[in-house]
């Protein structure tokens, strides 16, 4: 890093600081005014009138209520693509913040008021002082807890209407030290996928079981057998986890039922793992049930996929924060994460990155989706001075 760098980096960080009291207020307005996924009309007006004021041409109603807005500057031929979740959760607020959730049951609970805000930020300064060339496709998406907003944003031609070279998101985390920047190449975070199997066996009187199919043994069997995926067929130096997380069947002390019911989520964190759990439950279950003279009906739903960031994307990424905050605030190969996330569809499309904000706390502290977490305050200028700062490194004007 030159020494100029290290002024230009340094004023990055103090414009931002600059800016940070009106992006508080419009985070802490979202957070006043949260929205479900795909709900987020209110929201989406708000970051589609203020880009639009700043000379943004912008597209709404992508995926619902998603927002993408572009500005091209020079001639520049490189693409970029910056992604932000507009989404709350179902859960009541206990904050006790002055800028608590109004709406009765529904709270940004997972930070994504910070990551709207942050994102808007990084817009405001990339178009009023921004030193670019090519291509800034900002990206709001709704729908990320649960819903595949991600996903319904490609579907319905995100990356074809607004082609990126590299696409890059950021997530507020919660114990990991306010502002401190967290890498990991490769597998991030895990692939969620959700099964239900039903044991049709055959019904009758609980003391003429030898006439009966009993469902309840099969599936008390299956669910001791589905530990053994996990035990014996994984690699143990690899994560896998499948849980039975409901087992349902039968009502009555002298009756056998007709069917049982199991739900699992099932999750891993490469691709080939996922491959590996899916075919092994499906191939364990229905040798079970045959064993037990019961049908198993399999319904196999895939969620999110494995996220996965790419070796250059990653480094690039890493090297911004590096020359922004200087290596002490960096954790460069930070873990794995057992949540899941439906960036993970874009980074299928693009190369790219996620990464991680801390958002202090420190160990012990709140956790997301917990009714009384909230987005630290500290982050906005930090986080978007980082979109600003990396968003003129790739489009850089000199490069082209
Ligand atoms: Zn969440
Ligand atoms: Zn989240």
């Amino acid at each position: 890093m030159t020494p100029d760098m290290t002024t230009s980096t340094a004023r990055k960080l103090q414009r931002m600081q600059a800016l940070a009291d009106e992006f508080i207020g419009i985070r802490q307005r979202i957070h006043q005014h949260p929205e479900l996924a795909f709900e987020e009309h209110e929201t989406s007006q708000l970051v589609a009138e203020r880009l639009q004021a700043w000379g943004y041409q912008v597209e709404r109603g992508l995926g619902g209520t998603g927002v993408v807005a572009q500005l091209q500057r020079g001639d520049g031929g490189k693409r970029l693509g910056l992604r932000a979740d507009m989404d709350a959760l179902p859960i009541v607020e206990a904050t006790g913040l002055p800028y608590a959730s109004r709406r009765a049951g529904v709270m940004h609970a997972c930070g994504h008021d910070g990551h709207t805000a942050m994102l808007l930020a990084a817009a405001r300064q990339l178009a009023h002082g921004g030193q670019f060339s090519g291509t800034l496709n900002l990206i709001f998406q709704p729908a990320e807890e649960g819903g595949g907003g991600a996903l319904r944003m490609i579907e319905e031609g995100l990356f074809r209407k607004y082609p990126c070279d590299a696409v890059f998101a950021m997530h507020n985390g919660p114990g990991v030290p306010q502002g401190r920047l967290v890498f990991r190449d490769g597998p991030m975070m895990a692939s969620s996928d959700y099964v239900t199997i039903t044991l049709h066996g055959r019904g009758g009187h609980g003391a003429e079981p030898h006439r009966a199919a009993d469902p309840i043994v099969a599936a008390s069997s299956v669910v001791m057998a589905l530990q053994t995926i996990v035990s014996r067929n994984a690699n143990p130096m690899e994560m896998a986890l499948i849980t039975v997380g409901a087992l349902n069947a039968g009502q009555a002390n002298n009756v056998i039922p007709q069917t049982a019911v199991l739900e699992l989520t099932v999750r891993a964190l490469t691709r080939e793992m996922r491959e590996l759990l899916e075919r092994r439950i499906k191939a364990l279950v229905a040798a079970q049930a045959d064993s037990f003279g019961v049908r198993a009906e399999i319904d196999y739903r895939r969620g999110y996929s494995v996220l996965v960031n790419t070796p250059a994307e990653t480094e690039f990424a890493r090297e911004v924060a590096t020359e922004l905050l200087g290596a002490e605030k960096v954790d460069r190969h930070g873990p794995a994460l057992p949540a899941s996330e439906d960036f993970s569809f874009m980074l299928e499309q693009v190369p790219g990155c996620y990464l991680i904000i801390g958002n202090g706390d420190g160990e012990g502290g709140c956790s997301v989706h917990n009714p009384g977490y909230d987005f630290n305050d500290g982050n906005i200028a930090i986080g978007s001075a980082y979109w600003v700062h990396l968003a003129e490194r790739f489009l850089a004007v000199a490069a082209q």
